[in-house]
Formats: structure tokens, C-alpha cells, sequence
């Protein structure tokens, strides 16, 4: 390795520096840019407005390649996208809301639209939206989410302190347990493994 040089002189400074102080470029003979990433970064600095305009020019003609690279990697990295995007949802959704609410109140064309709309989708999509709800309902009660306890207590969510939401919830797991246990010993031992709280809300209240 004697030969090789680990360093050299910015063809733009003219000061000698580490190899690593260059950016690569397979391009190149010794696979380093030729100016050092300071005075790269300067240049990149002063013609910003250039490489912008340079890179929305390159994205509007090649608009369908980047929708689909987009796509292909929206695919590749699905699992991390939707939770990604979840997060944004529910960190702009009361934003949204409010915007979407003061839009509609200023249009109120769009909002009879969006009645009518939305009158068509729930009629069109009557069963699937069914067994949505059923699907949330089911692991509303399955994972003790929080609006399915305060509705156990029968008090608002909002009027529940964390620490009684959190003791309601042990209770009911303690109840489950003990239901299981008791169906355990009764019944044949076909049933031990039914899910808890498949049986209905109204068990768990109270
Ligand atoms: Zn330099």
C-alpha cells in the first residue's frame, strides 16, 4: 500500500488535504472529486438556485421514472412508509381537520358534494364498512384501548385520570383471567384458548 497517496491538493484551494476531505466520484482516476467537499460545498452554496432549477427541470421530464421509483420504493420499504406516514397523519390531523372544516364552510357547494359523497359511499360499501367496524370494535375490546375501558367505567374519556384508566384496564384482564380459569376447570379443556373478551363488552363493565 506504500504507493498510494492519502492525501492531495484541492485543485480549486490548493491545499493539501486527507483523501476523505473529497467526496467520491467513481468517475474519476483515484475515485475522488477533484475540489475538497469545503470549497465543493462553497461552489454548491453560491449556485444553489441553479442546481435547484437544474433538478425540478431533470423531475418534470422524467415526472413518470420518479413516480415510479417513488412507487418501487414505497414498496421495498412498505412497513416503515405506513408507519412513517401515520405518524404525520395523526400529528397533522387536527390541523387538517380544521383547515378542511373551514374550507368547507366557506364552499358550501363542495360541502353539499361532500354529504352527497359521502351518502354514496356508505350505501356502495354498506358490508365492507360493517365489518370494519366490527374489526375495530373487536380489537377495541381484545387490547383494552382506551375508549373501550372509559366506556366500561361509563364515564368520557377525557374526565378519566391515566391512573384509573390504567386500574379499570387490570381489573378487566384480572375478570378475563379469572373467566378463562373458571371455563378451564368447568368445561372440557377444549376451551382454554379462547380469546378473552370475544364474548362481548357487557362482560367487562361494571
Ligand atoms: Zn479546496
Amino acid at each position: 500500500m506504500g504507493d498510494v497517496k492519502d492525501t492531495k491538493a484541492c485543485t480549486r484551494c490548493g491545499q493539501v488535504k486527507a483523501l476523505t476531505e473529497f467526496r467520491r466520484n467513481a468517475a474519476a482516476k483515484d475515485g475522488r472529486e477533484s475540489q475538497c467537499r469545503s470549497c465543493r460545498a462553497t461552489y454548491y452554496a453560491a449556485n444553489v438556485d441553479k442546481y435547484k432549477a437544474r433538478k425540478k427541470a431533470w423531475a418534470a421530464l422524467n415526472r413518470e421514472a420518479v413516480a415510479a421509483y417513488l412507487k418501487r420504493w414505497r414498496e421495498a420499504n412498505a412497513d416503515a412508509h405506513k408507519a412513517k406516514a401515520k405518524i404525520y397523519r395523526e400529528a397533522h390531523a387536527d390541523e387538517k381537520n380544521a383547515k378542511r372544516k373551514i374550507y368547507l364552510k366557506a364552499n358550501p357547494d363542495a360541502k353539499n358534494a361532500k354529504v352527497a359523497k359521502d351518502k354514496i359511499y356508505r350505501e356502495t360499501n354498506r358490508h365492507a364498512l360493517k365489518v370494519k367496524a366490527k374489526r375495530f370494535n373487536d380489537r377495541a375490546v381484545n387490547t383494552l384501548a382506551p375508549g373501550y375501558v372509559a366506556k366500561c367505567l361509563g364515564i368520557p374519556l377525557s374526565n378519566i385520570p391515566a391512573e384509573l384508566l390504567q386500574m379499570k384496564r387490570e381489573q378487566i384482564t384480572l375478570r378475563r383471567l379469572a373467566r378463562q380459569l373458571r371455563r378451564a376447570s368447568d368445561e372440557s379443556s377444549e376451551d382454554i384458548d379462547r380469546i378473552p373478551g370475544k364474548h362481548g363488552r357487557s362482560d367487562d363493565a361494571g
